[in-house]
């Protein structure tokens, strides 16, 4: 008997997004677009929690944004790669398409319904003067009506309320007839959850879903984001520069360094075993709770801007490795050449880009 194939819900292929393009897209002003992620490539499974993880400025959120095609317009552009989505990887279908081209009004039909998106501030997402019951009802009504399902306001609100009740909301009445202004920002986040699972999605992106919140709820969100995940059966592409947030929830991890992926692998692997130095040193910066703040590491220097994106391995004037390494090594570093792909474990697909780690 044929071993099943485990299938991605998304295949993000060499995906490379521009700005600098006016309405007709030709670059504007006649001055070359600039290239801020370069062939980005990833898998996410049905179920999984992917984090993308780097720095800020590294193009996390140009690639979530690229996957809907929700870039600034007219500024930018994917010009190369694919987004293919398998809304039937689950049950073995392997029929996908291409997010990157197919029409506009195809891909509106996807959006919110099979792909969902919480954003980083969840007061931007809900409408200041309407109360959560009525905005979730909209919600519910408007998915139960595409699936058929009963939408008289009794069934509706049973749903929503046994939704609530897994985020954690314990006065379930109280948050139905609040207005977003009169909840915390960490209810908020769990009642933007809510609304992002109620149409029962393939796949959320979590853009940064907890920077806007104390430390102490960000767990709680993050964990009620997992556990109602794992529930539907629904992958999360999580956005965040939080090693230590990857090392808690994520199942893999991708991580992203000036417009690429430098390392790539199931999280306990990069985490026990990170191969590239910058993924090194992000661990290294990750805040003991009782380690000396005098003695914390940190990477040297910044991300640089893309029109300062250097030629060979990106990551060159900020790597101990390189600067301190002999002159051979040095000199590939900085070649034109992208470092080679370097797999650490073949099965299960720990893989990163660094000239050091070539035999
Ligand atoms: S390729 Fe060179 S500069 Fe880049 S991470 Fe590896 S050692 Fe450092």
């Amino acid at each position: 008997m044929s071993e099943s194939v485990r299938l991605p819900v998304l295949s993000v292929k060499s995906l490379s997004v521009a700005f600098g393009f006016d309405k007709n897209g030709t670059p504007r002003d006649g001055i070359p677009p600039l290239q801020v992620t370069d062939k980005v490539s990833f898998d996410i499974y049905p179920g999984e929690f992917f984090a993308l993880v780097g720095e800020s400025g590294c193009g996390k959120s140009v690639t979530a944004m690229g996957i809907l095609r929700l870039l600034p317009q007219p500024s930018a552009r994917i010009v190369d790669g694919s987004v293919l989505y398998r809304s039937g990887a689950a049950e073995g279908n392997d029929a996908s398409l291409d997010l990157a081209k197919i029409p506009l009004a195809d891909l509106q039909k996807i959006r919110g319904s099979e792909i969902a998106c919480i954003f980083q501030e969840p007061m931007q997402a809900l409408n200041p003067v309407v109360t959560i019951k009525k905005q979730l009802l909209e919600v519910f009504r408007f998915c139960a009506k595409k699936s058929s399902s009963a939408t008289d306001e009794k069934s509706c609100l049973a749903a929503i309320r046994e939704m609530l009740a897994l985020a954690g909301f314990k006065d379930i009445d109280r948050v139905l007839d609040a207005y977003p202004h009169e909840l915390s920002g960490g209810m908020l986040q769990r009642v933007c959850i809510v609304m992002a699972l109620l149409p029962k999605p393939k796949i959320i992106i979590a853009d940064e879903p907890t920077t806007a919140l104390d430390v102490t709820v960000q767990a709680q969100v993050l964990a009620v984001l997992k556990d109602m995940a794992s529930r539907t059966g629904t992958a999360v592409l999580l956005i965040t520069h939080n090693m230590g947030i990857v090392s808690q929830y994520a199942d893999r991890v991708a991580v992203m360094y000036a417009g690429r992926i430098v390392e790539t692998g199931p999280v306990r692997n990069v985490i026990d075993s990170p191969m590239h130095p910058y993924t090194q040193g992000l661990l290294a910066a990750i805040p003991e709770s009782h380690g000396d703040m005098r003695t914390m590491k940190s990477i040297p220097g910044s991300v640089p801007h893309p029109r300062d994106f250097a030629l060979g391995c990106r990551f060159a004037d900020r790597c101990e490795k390189c600067v301190n390494g002999n002159a051979e090594l040095q000199a590939m570093c900085r070649s034109a050449q992208v470092p080679p792909r370097v797999f650490a474990d073949n099965s299960t697909q720990h893989e990163t880009n660094c000239f050091a780690l070539v035999e």
